[in-house]
C-alpha cells in the first residue's frame, strides 16, 4: 500500500473537475473555479488528502460533506477551517467520527475485500499513524440547508437537499454542467433502513428534486461511473414498488442500539434478485418493516 502522502488518486475528469480515489472505495470530487476550490466529501482521511488537494490548487477552499456518514467525512478534520454539513446530520457525523467508530474503520480496512475480484487487502497506507488517526474528529461543522449557493469564479454549485440515506443529504449541483453531486442520495442499491434515514416518502421527494434538475450526470459516491436521469427514474420504481413482504432477508451490517440485528430486507425491481447485481436494469432497496 502506498505512504500517506501518495495514498489518493486525483483523475481530471474535465477542465478544473476532478475525482479523487483511493483504497478507501469512495469518491471525494474537486471542482477548481477561478477564485475558490470546492471538495466534497473527505473520505475515510487514511492517507494526506490535505497534501492531494493542495497539490492540485492552493485557492482558497470550500468543504461540503454531501451527508454525515464515516466513509464521507473522517478526512474534515485534515483541514485547518469548517467544513458544511446539513444539520439534521451533525449528530450522526459526530457518531461516525468517535473514538469508537474510528477503531472500527481501521480495523475494517485492515480487512477489506474488493467486490469484483474477491481479494482481501489491507487498505491502509503503509506509514499510517493509529493513535494519530483515533484522536481525530469530524472537525468543525458549518450548517447547510438547502438552496446554499457557492460562486467558486465561473463554476456555481447549489446545495440541493436530498435526504432519504441520510437524515440531512445533500448534493451539490454543479449548475454550467448539470452535473449532480450525490455521494449515496441515490443509486442502484439503497440503503433506507436504519435510524439515521427517512421514511421512503421522503426519499422520494428528494429524488423527484434531483429528477426535475435533468442532469446530465449524476456522480455517487462509490460509483465509478456516473448515472442517468434514466437511472434515477430506475432506482424511483424500485422504490415506490418496494414490497417487504416480498423481499429478500439481507444480512444487515450494523447492529441496532440495544445489540440486535435489524431485520431488513432487500427489495428487487422487475424480479430480479440480488444475485443479479450490477446487471442492467437492476435496482434495489433495501428497507426495514417501517419504511
Ligand atoms: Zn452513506
Amino acid at each position: 500500500m502506498a505512504k500517506r502522502e501518495d495514498y489518493y488518486e486525483i483523475r481530471p475528469i474535465a477542465e478544473q473537475v476532478y475525482r479523487i480515489t483511493s483504497a478507501e472505495g469512495v469518491f471525494c470530487e474537486l471542482l477548481v473555479g477561478s477564485k475558490r476550490a470546492m471538495l466534497i466529501d473527505t473520505g475515510n482521511g487514511f492517507g494526506d488528502l490535505r497534501a492531494a488537494v493542495r497539490g492540485v490548487t492552493e485557492l482558497p477552499l470550500v468543504i461540503v460533506n454531501t451527508h454525515g456518514h464515516v466513509d464521507h467525512t473522517s478526512g474534515n478534520c485534515q483541514f485547518a477551517q469548517p467544513a458544511y454539513l446539513c444539520r439534521e446530520d451533525w449528530e450522526l457525523c459526530r457518531r461516525h467520527n468517535s473514538r469508537k467508530q474510528r477503531e472500527f474503520s481501521i480495523q475494517d480496512a485492515g480487512d477489506k475485500v474488493d467486490y469484483i475480484t474477491g481479494a482481501h487487502f489491507n487498505a491502509l497506507p503503509e506509514d499510517f499513524d493509529e493513535e494519530a488517526y483515533l484522536a481525530e474528529s469530524e472537525g468543525e461543522l458549518l450548517p447547510l440547508d438547502g438552496g446554499e449557493v457557492f460562486d467558486l469564479g465561473g463554476i456555481t454549485v447549489e446545495a440541493v437537499k436530498t435526504g432519504g440515506h441520510t437524515k440531512g443529504g445533500m448534493s451539490f449541483y454543479y449548475r454550467e454542467k448539470r452535473w449532480l453531486y450525490a455521494g449515496d442520495a441515490f443509486g442502484f442499491f439503497l440503503w433506507l433502513f436504519d435510524q439515521d434515514s427517512t421514511d421512503r416518502a421522503t426519499y422520494l421527494a428528494g429524488l423527484d428534486k434531483a429528477i426535475a434538475l435533468q442532469p446530465e450526470r449524476i456522480y455517487g459516491g462509490h460509483n465509478p461511473e456516473p448515472m442517468t436521469v434514466e437511472d434515477l427514474q430506475l432506482s424511483r420504481r424500485a422504490a415506490v414498488e418496494a414490497d417487504f413482504a416480498k423481499g429478500e432477508p439481507f444480512q444487515a451490517p450494523i447492529l441496532n442500539t440495544d445489540g440486535t440485528l435489524p431485520e431488513i430486507r432487500a427489495c428487487v425491481l422487475d424480479g430480479m434478485t440480488m444475485e443479479d447485481f450490477g446487471k442492467p436494469g437492476f435496482a434495489a432497496i433495501v428497507i426495514d418493516e417501517s419504511r
